[in-house]
């Protein structure tokens, strides 16, 4: 949730100081503007590096592109001398950088996976050595041509390539809404950074602080990725042990620690299959996650979660805990398609599945040496729950507890 809520936030946050800084860089002092001349050369290099290190090849090659964008404009903007026809490179620029961009944000993650790196390097340098052919060898068509492509009018906006650089923003922007990978997110900054840096052509420190930012927020973007790797679970979004181990250290008062496993789930397996396997444990982690009195929900490993609740009203927990299996018990699982001849007829497609998770509870107490010690409790009360028939919540004590209907509602005994 924070990840994705970053994830959207960053975006604005570059819009924001790409079109606020340039102004204040231009009115301060000589130092900063050294500084902020040099900047993307350095940012841009070390979040490619960090990419690289990470081993997240699609974004190295979004760095990448953006790292050669920025080249050719600065060298065009600093050296319009050297450039024959700085005009057309110049709106060449503006219609190739964006779309390598998309395509880069869009190829499969194999595809500029480490075996078709060298595939990835062609097609850039394909399409740059094609680019700057034609501006050597038929400068005026180019120039024709781009400016019918474009219909440029000196004296006008550029309407199409700012149309074409709002689209592919919209595409990449709802990629990120729906798909939520770095990869979306870096493709979105990178196209939003060369926008305010085609834009800001004839500013002074446009194109630095925009490119500069965009390196900047890829680097802040990788470090919350690689947070994520280490603390949630990639299946099901929930905390994993580590976080759960780290969090348990924050509760030195106590805490209730409640294991849940779910009911024969190899034969699950068996029957559907693991991709439904996997399917099952992201409908129970989702359930649980709505467990009340503040219960954390983390995925120990396999098909067992942990649930801890700060509070020490035991009653609470375990009514909110066979809250929770009840709902599992209820959650009308579907599955959508059986893997093999065999599941064929062990299931029809249409019929939802009956899932049941067992539950050991237990408390922390000041005796426990380690977080293994309240886990192996836990478990213990557990595989009693599994030996009494399953789908029940058992205490550490031994004792199972019961749910009796009152008045037509279901209470603790
Ligand atoms: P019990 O009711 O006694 O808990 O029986 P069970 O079948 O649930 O327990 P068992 O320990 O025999 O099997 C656990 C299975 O969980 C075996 C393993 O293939 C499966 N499993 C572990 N991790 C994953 C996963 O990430 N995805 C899928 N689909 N299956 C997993
Ligand atoms: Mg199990
Ligand atoms: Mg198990």
């Amino acid at each position: 949730m924070v990840f994705r809520s970053v994830q959207l936030l960053l975006p604005v946050l570059l819009g924001l100081c790409a079109a606020l800084l340039p102004e204040l860089v231009a009115q301060s002092q000589p130092m900063v503007h050294q500084g902020v001349l040099l900047l993307p050369w350095f940012l841009l290099p070390i979040s490619w590096v960090v990419s690289r290190l990470y081993r997240q090849p699609k974004v190295s090659f979004l760095i990448l592109i953006s790292l050669l964008v920025y080249s050719l404009l600065q060298s065009q903007r600093l050296h319009p001398e050297l450039a024959t026809h700085t005009e057309a490179s110049f709106w060449l620029l503006c219609l190739l950088g964006p779309v390598l961009i998309l395509v880069f944000s869009w190829l499969p993650e194999e595809m500029t996976g480490e075996a078709n790196n060298w595939k990835c390097y062609l097609i850039i340098a394909t399409i740059g050595i094609v680019a700057l052919n034609l501006l050597q060898q038929f400068p005026q068509q180019t120039v024709y041509w781009m400016q019918l492509l474009l219909a440029l009018e000196p004296g006008l906006p550029p309407l199409v390539p700012l149309l074409l650089l709002t689209l592919y923003l919209l595409i990449t922007g709802l990629s990120l809404i729906r798909r939520h990978e770095t990869s979306d997110g870096v493709a979105f900054m990178a196209l939003l950074s060369m926008g305010f840096g085609f834009c800001g052509f004839h500013t002074e420190y446009g194109p630095e602080v925009s490119f500069s930012l965009f390196a900047m927020m890829v680097v802040v973007l990788q470090v919350l990725h690689s947070y994520r790797l280490a603390f949630f679970d990639p299946l099901t979004g929930l905390r994993n042990r580590r976080s759960l181990v780290s969090t348990l250290l924050d509760y030195p008062k106590g805490y209730h620690l409640a294991m849940v496993d779910i009911d024969h789930f190899k034969d699950f397996n068996d029957t559907f299959g693991h991709d439904v396997g996997d399917e099952v444990l992201r409908a129970v982690a989702s359930v649980l996650e709505r467990v009340g009195v503040g219960g954390k929900v983390f995925r120990l490993g396999g098909e067992e979660f942990v649930v801890v609740f700060v509070s020490r009203d035991r009653s609470a927990c375990t009514g909110a805990l066979q809250t929770v299996r009840e709902m599992v018990a209820h959650y009308p699982f579907k599955v959508r398609q059986p893997l093999n001849a065999a599941s064929e007829r062990a299931a029809t497609p249409s019929q939802p599945q009956r899932i049941t998770v067992t539950i050991g509870l237990t408390q922390h107490s000041p005796r426990d040496s380690s977080v293994d010690a309240v886990l192996a409790r836990a478990d213990k009360a557990l595989y009693r729950g599994k030996s009494r028939g399953r789908n029940c919540l058992m205490l550490d004590d031994g004792k199972p507890v019961p749910w009796v209907t009152i008045g037509g509602e279901k209470r603790l005994v």
